[in-house]
């Protein structure tokens, strides 16, 4: 059930490992990165698992801290806002696609003089992580705060079921390309008057795939991929509120020449409680009482999150008057405690009286001394000292 947390606890935190301050603007976040980038490069220590496990920490890091809402998620919740899997393992995806890691290896290669030790290697049309998607959901106030497991059914394209989402008829052959060898690109030369320069593009006979399908699927003519109703259950944990994002993996876009799929972003909404306003973790209640109450003090209920509580007002309580409940708020879900619930009493000044009622008033005024109302005999004799009489 609680997998949020869990395994990731041991995990440094990005901040840490980039070497940066909680409050690093994103030039900041790219300096850090970059120079990791360069000293832990696999290209540049070949055969060193610790200096590959650094850049692989780097890499994480980096790919949570230089987005935007997945830094959000991260101070908020830590690993565990990011679904668990701390959105790393190397999939390139970047939110929506055009992620940060192109820009940045772009300026990395271009420190390296171009066409570097590795340029090559990204360059290639290999595998490639599937788009994430986005879903908005609304919940209820209760559902946020208590956490629930829901099933959405999304409409979204996913691996052609009947060839498993390689295009080809099972059954079926393939050939390698013969243009370009299986590779997927053509190179070429080019003279120019600074010296030659190579070229690439992708195969226009085998449309960078490499291989040439003899039969295409029957069901997706090829694509490998179809439109599918498909049922997601989501984990929302208790604490979360209007904006959380709660990721899915592997339930986004299915990927490309056999990548992995993208992720899915469930984007909260929560409805308004008739009665609870949340800010932060604590729960905000307004509770009306009389005014006689409100003089002569009363035990009143008040409503909570997990039920009725009785509180006690004392005698003269005045309206806007605030009570804190200790631990009444919402849980945390990053684990450090609850919040408080606090109290607005509104002393309600009684409408529609009876000519009895407004006897006993008239009668209760007429016995009143001036020491029953503290601020108006302090805010008249202020104005007396004003007037000088
Ligand atoms: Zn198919
Ligand atoms: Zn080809």
């Amino acid at each position: 059930m609680k997998s949020w947390g869990g395994e990731q606890v041991a995990k440094r935190d990005c901040y840490e490992i980039l070497g940066i301050d909680k409050n690093a603007g994103q030039d900041e976040i790219k300096k850090a990165y970059r120079k990791l980038a360069m000293k832990y490069h696999p290209d540049r220590n070949p055969d060193d698992q610790q200096a590959s496990e650094k850049f692989k920490e780097a890499n994480e890091a980096y790919e949570i801290l230089s987005n935007q809402e997945k830094r959000k998620l991260y101070d908020q919740f830590g690993y565990a806002g990011l679904g668990g899997n701390g959105g790393g393992q190397g999939g390139f995806g970047g939110f929506g696609g055009g992620g940060g890691f192109e820009d940045i290896f772009g300026d990395i290669f271009d420190m390296f003089g171009g066409g570097g030790g590795f340029s090559s290697s990204r360059r290639r049309r290999g595998p490639q992580k599937g788009a994430n998607l986005q879903y908005e959901m609304t919940i209820t106030f209760d559902e946020a705060v208590f956490g629930k497991e829901k099933t959405i059914q999304v409409n979204k394209q996913d691996a052609c079921d009947h060839c498993g989402g390689d295009g080809a008829e099972p059954g079926s052959g393939t050939s390698t390309c013969t243009h370009c060898n299986g590779s997927g690109e053509i190179r070429f030369t080019q003279r120019t008057p600074l010296g030659q320069i190579v070229n690439v593009r992708p195969c226009d006979h085998c449309h960078g795939e490499g291989r040439i399908i003899e039969k295409p699927c029957s069901v997706c003519q090829g694509t490998g991929k179809m439109r599918k109703k498909k049922k997601i259950s989501i984990s929302i944990p208790a604490g979360v509120d209007n904006g959380s994002i709660i990721t899915v993996p592997g339930e986004g876009a299915p990927g490309e020449k056999g990548g992995p799929p993208g992720d899915l972003y469930v984007v909260l909404t929560v409805k308004p409680h008739p009665l609870f306003v949340r800010e932060g973790f604590n729960i905000i209640c307004e509770v009306p009482i009389t005014f006689t109450q409100a003089a002569l003090g009363d035990t009143i209920e008040v409503p909570t999150l997990e039920g009725r509580v009785k509180h006690k007002i004392p005698e003269g309580t005045q309206s806007g008057t605030v009570f804190r409940m200790k631990n009444k708020g919402v849980q945390n879900p990053r684990g450090y405690g609850k919040g408080d619930q606090f109290v607005k009493i509104m002393v309600e000044i009684p409408k529609n009286l009876t000519d009895e009622q407004k006897d006993l008033l008239r009668k209760f005024a007429a016995a009143g001394h001036e020491d029953s109302h503290e601020q108006r005999k302090t805010f008249f004799g202020k104005v007396k000292d004003m007037f000088g009489m």
